[in-house]
């Protein structure tokens, strides 16, 4: 008899759970999260609640960006989490923390994190997916940091989110009809 592993449960396939701040989402992101669906019969969408900086967006504003952006597509769920990672995960059936990589720079923290992650549930492995060459330059803090200052995110973000980091820095919303902003 096959002994099933804690967190395993083989009705639900394999899940990954996706967590990170998403404030906003960006395409870096959702290039991440498509590709993990290669791998992934699921991948949930987590957002912290408990960041260290004080986020643009709140978690209800993120959270909803991101069901809307993926809600025809049922096997992305979006979520919300606070406190530790690993308690949340717990609770989940998943295995898997899946986190994305940019450049060295990411590498330092994300290998503290996900060693620090594994010390505290020895279940749990952290699967890291290189950026695509199209967006190894895009960060959600980046993205805020164009936007406030009026500069053009369009292509790095989905259009709803640079209709709402537009509202966010007050600039004018134009063209709503044409460049299909509404959700
Ligand atoms: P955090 O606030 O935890 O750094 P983020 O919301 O910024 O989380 O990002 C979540 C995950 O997505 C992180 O692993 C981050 O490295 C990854 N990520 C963010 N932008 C990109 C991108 N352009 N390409 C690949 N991975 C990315």
């Amino acid at each position: 008899m096959v002994k099933k592993k804690k967190g395993e449960d083989q009705d639900m396939g394999k899940v990954a759970i996706y967590p990170g701040s998403f404030d906003p989402i960006t395409y870096g992101h959702i290039d991440v999260v498509e590709r993990a669906l290669e791998i992934f019969d699921k991948v949930i969408i987590a957002i912290a609640e408990d960041v260290e900086k004080r986020p643009l967006f709140s978690v209800e504003e993120r959270l909803q960006m991101v069901k809307t952006i993926f809600k025809e597509t049922p096997n992305i769920i979006a979520d919300s989490f606070k406190g530790l990672l690993v308690d949340y995960v717990a609770k989940t059936n998943a295995k898997v923390i899946l986190r994305g990589l940019r450049a060295t720079s990411d590498f330092e923290y994300e290998f503290h994190m996900a060693s620090m992650n594994r010390s505290l549930n020895t279940y749990l492995d952290t699967l890291f997916m290189m950026t695509s060459k199209d967006y190894f330059f895009v960060s959600s803090r980046t993205i805020k940091e164009v936007a406030r200052l009026g500069g053009g995110v369009e292509g790095l973000v989905p259009d709803l989110v640079a209709r709402r980091l537009k509202e966010k820095f007050k600039l004018p919303v134009t063209k709503k009809k044409q460049m299909g902003w509404d959700d």
